[in-house]
């Protein structure tokens, strides 16, 4: 090295004198700036530029995945893995920071404001989508990115159309409204769109449809030359995606299933879709944003249900591991942020006077409680305690708990809402005793207002560190992309 740069400055001095003379002796000729220093100082400004700005940019959001939902899943996977030292991923990555997620209108948000909040840059009231709290739609980083001519994908274990992922692609006063909601996404243009769905893209005499009109958007995908897989799980797997390719798959009528309740063998997992979006939208010359969502841990948490926290927030953690793989091959050219958007359930880790955890005793549980269903037959539903979920040796205050909330259930009551629906007082029984026998406890069926933790890697990672607000997550990704977050109308 050392001898090397003597001689490159050696020719320097040659090549400078004889310039000079030059200089001197003719009139002057532009190849001073060859050698010039100018030059040199411009390309270094150059490169600390490009440095300073990912290419291809990851933003995962677990939804109602805050610090207790983090460090359950955490401590689950050691008990699972046996492994002290195994570690998820998202806990991994270099940069920490705090996010608070309060509502323009409350301080226990939404999946819609704090979704609004991520993708925008602005607090909105609960309940509405891409929009200011009055009506005025503002650019989410998907569109400023998709205008920009970067590459775009969108994510999620939900419908598509559902709060977290509208957020990014539509712009409504209510999240309630999928249909409305589901126009916006196929006039969005967005490169890659994947996750279930399909129910609000197909005519209302379609099978599962919930339109209740005859447009028929999976139309307005295809006359735009995308790829579909409209229920089509393995025609997505199967497909080899080409440069130029924009791709539109819901794969399921509504949500995917939760991971404890996935079948392997015929639903793509939240890492394997990651994967073919990186695939996809690497092809893309101009780069790529992608915000990828591991929506049911927020539903696990509604039912209070750990075990299918733990098992969703693995598999979301699974596939920020496949971007995590992208980075370590492209780390001058890629972020990774991984947030939540507000905490679901109030997830203690520890209650009463108990200093402890049993978090091994959520591994026999093989389902979510959605499958557990009580029918009258009391036999058969301790069978089923025994056998899926890890209830071998109930005690007798535990089985008469149990029971009495049979009564209810044969009495025809419906007791608990849990937001997203109404659960049996039999399951949500089920759910407090496997929570009570892990040390667990919750304090709501609904969210919290809790601050939820932020990490990230990779260029402008050190930007998103700190004890910030939501809205700061997508002014500072708009400020390292040079995205442009205003006022649509
Ligand atoms: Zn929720």
């Amino acid at each position: 090295m050392f001898k090397q740069r003597k001689v490159l400055s050696s020719i320097l001095v040659v090549a400078m004198v004889a310039l000079l003379i030059t200089s001197l002796t003719s009139t002057p000729t532009n190849a001073w700036w060859i050698f010039g220093e100018d030059s040199q100082e411009e390309s270094q400004v150059k490169t600390k530029q490009t440095n300073k700005q990912p290419k291809y940019v990851f933003l995962f959001i677990g939804d109602g995945m805050a610090a207790s939902q983090r460090q359950l899943a955490s401590y689950f996977l050691k008990a699972k893995t046996g492994n002290q030292d195994a570690q998820l991923t998202m806990n991994k990555l270099p940069v920490g920071g705090m996010n608070t997620t309060y509502a323009s209108n409350t301080l226990v948000t939404d999946s819609a404001a704090a979704g609004t909040a991520l993708a925008t840059g602005y607090k909105t009231n609960k309940g509405m989508i891409g929009q200011l709290p009055n009506g005025t739609s503002v650019r989410t980083i998907i569109e400023a990115a998709e205008a920009k001519g970067m590459g775009t994908g969108v994510i999620s274990t939900m419908r598509l159309t559902h709060a977290t992922p509208a957020s990014f692609l539509a712009h409504n006063e209510s999240r309630y409204n999928p249909n409305q909601i589901a126009e916006d996404i196929a006039q969005s243009n967005v490169d890659f769109l994947a996750g279930g769905g399909y129910r609000h893209f197909i005519p209302k005499t379609a099978k599962k449809s919930e339109r209740k009109d005859n447009k028929n958007l999976v139309k307005v995908f295809k006359d735009k030359d995308y790829k579909t897989f409209v229920g089509d799980p393995q025609g997505f797997r199967a497909y080899k995606p080409k440069k130029g390719d924009k791709v539109f798959a819901p794969l399921t009528a509504s949500h995917l299933p939760y991971e404890l309740d996935r079948n392997p063998n015929t639903t793509p997992s939240l890492a394997e879709i990651t994967q073919k979006g990186i695939n996809t939208l690497v092809k893309h010359d101009n780069g790529f944003v992608m915000m990828v969502e591991g929506g049911r841990i927020d539903y696990a948490g509604h039912a209070n249900s750990p075990a299918t926290v733990a098992n969703d927030v693995l598999a979301f953690d699974k596939a920020v591991q496949k971007a995590y793989r992208f980075y370590k091959k492209h780390p001058k050219e890629t972020l990774i942020v991984v947030t939540g958007d507000h905490e679901t359930g109030g997830l203690g880790l520890g209650f009463k006077n108990n200093y402890f955890l049993n978090i091994d005793k959520l591994l026999p549980i093989k389902s979510s409680l959605d499958q557990l269903n009580y029918t009258g037959d009391r036999k058969a539903f301790f069978t089923s305690l025994k056998k899926d979920y890890g209830l071998t040796n109930l005690t007798a205050k535990e089985k008469a708990k149990i029971e009495k909330a049979m009564n209810l259930a044969d009495a025809g009551k419906k007791l608990v809402n849990y937001m997203p629906g109404w659960m049996s007082p039999v399951n949500a029984m089920v759910a407090k005793i496997v929570s009570a026998r892990a040390g667990l406890f919750w304090t709501t069926y609904a969210h919290t207002g809790t601050a939820v933790p932020l990490t990230a890697a990779g260029v402008g990672a050190n930007n998103f560190s700190g004890y910030k607000d939501n809205t700061q997550v997508a002014k500072e990704m708009a400020n390292l992309l040079d995205l442009k977050l205003t006022n649509l109308k």
